[in-house]
C-alpha cells in the first residue's frame, strides 16, 4: 500500500516536472500547461489576465472608448499564438508569431483601434493580418473589415483562427499592402501594422472622405504613428506616438 503510495506520488512529480514551460522565466507557475488548455481552470485563468490586462495596460494608460475596451475584455489573445507563448498572451509586449513577425502589444492594439475612431458601421482596412488578433478587434467594432497579409501561411493560419472564434465579418487576403484592396474601397478607416518609409499613396486613395488612417511610418525599426484625416479638400496629417512595428515588405515572398 505504502509502495503505491509511494509510486503515485514520484509519478506525479515527474509529469509535473514534464509539463512546466521551458520559458517559465517571466512568470511562475501557469495553468495552462500544466491542466490542459481545455480545463476549466485553465480558461478562468486566461479570463482573469485578459481583465488585468484591460485594468492596468489598456485602461489606465488613457483608453476610454467603451467599444474598444469590450473587444479587448472578450477576444481571446491566447488563441492567436502557438502553444508555448500562450503562457505570455497577455503580457505587455509583442511576442513571436513565426516567420520573423510578432502579434503587436496589446497597448498598441488598443490605442490603434480608438484613434481610427471606428463606427458599428464601417469598413475597415487592415495592412499586416498577421495572426488576425488586430483584425479580431476591429471584427468587434466595425461592420467588415478587409486584411492583408503577404506571407501566405500567416494569412492562411489567421483566416482559420478567425474562423474557429466565429468571425463571419472579416476577410483575409494573400497580397501586397501597398497596393490596398481596391474591390472594397473606400474604407472609413485604415489601420496599417507594418511601417512603409513613406505612406502609401494607393491607401490615402482608397480612404473615404472624412476617414483615418493610423499608420506607424519610418525607416528601419524606429517610427512614429501618424493619424492621416482626409476631407473634402485637404489631407491632414498628425504626428502621434514612438512605436517600433516590423518594416512593411516590397515584394510578396515566395
Ligand atoms: N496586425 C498584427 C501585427 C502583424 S505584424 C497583429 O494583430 O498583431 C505585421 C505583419 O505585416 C506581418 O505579418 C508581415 O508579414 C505583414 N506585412 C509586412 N509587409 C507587408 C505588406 N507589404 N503587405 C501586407 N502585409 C505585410
Amino acid at each position: 500500500m505504502n509502495f503505491s503510495w509511494a509510486l503515485i506520488a514520484l509519478l506525479s512529480c515527474c509529469l509535473l516536472l514534464i509539463a512546466l514551460p521551458s520559458c517559465a522565466g517571466e512568470r511562475s507557475l501557469h495553468t495552462p500547461e500544466i491542466l490542459g488548455e481545455n480545463s476549466h481552470s485553465g480558461r478562468d485563468q486566461f479570463e482573469i489576465e485578459r481583465q488585468e490586462m484591460v485594468e492596468y495596460q489598456i485602461r489606465d494608460r488613457g483608453i476610454q472608448d467603451q467599444r474598444v475596451l469590450a473587444a479587448m475584455s472578450k477576444v481571446p489573445r491566447h488563441e492567436f499564438v502557438e502553444s508555448p507563448w500562450k503562457d505570455f498572451a497577455y503580457s505587455d509586449r509583442p511576442l513571436p508569431i513565426g516567420h520573423q513577425q510578432t502579434i503587436s502589444q496589446p497597448y498598441i492594439v488598443a490605442y490603434m483601434s480608438e484613434t481610427a475612431e471606428i463606427s458599428p458601421d464601417d469598413k475597415v482596412l487592415e495592412i499586416g493580418t498577421g495572426c488576425g488578433y488586430q483584425a479580431a478587434i476591429l471584427g468587434e467594432i466595425a461592420k467588415e473589415v478587409y486584411s492583408i497579409e503577404i506571407i501566405p501561411e500567416l494569412a492562411a493560419r489567421a483566416r482559420q483562427t478567425l474562423s474557429q472564434l466565429g468571425y463571419e465579418n472579416i476577410e483575409v487576403k494573400t497580397g501586397d499592402g501597398y497596393q490596398g484592396w481596391v474591390e472594397h474601397a473606400p474604407y472609413d478607416a485604415i489601420i496599417v501594422t507594418a511601417a512603409p518609409e513613406k505612406i502609401p499613396q494607393a491607401l490615402i486613395d482608397q480612404l473615404a472622405t472624412n476617414g483615418k488612417m493610423v499608420i506607424p511610418v519610418g525607416g528601419g525599426w524606429h517610427q512614429d504613428i501618424i493619424v492621416l484625416t482626409k476631407t473634402e479638400d485637404r489631407i491632414i496629417k498628425e504626428k502621434t506616438i514612438p512605436v517600433r512595428f516590423v518594416p512593411m515588405r516590397r515584394k510578396l515572398l515566395k
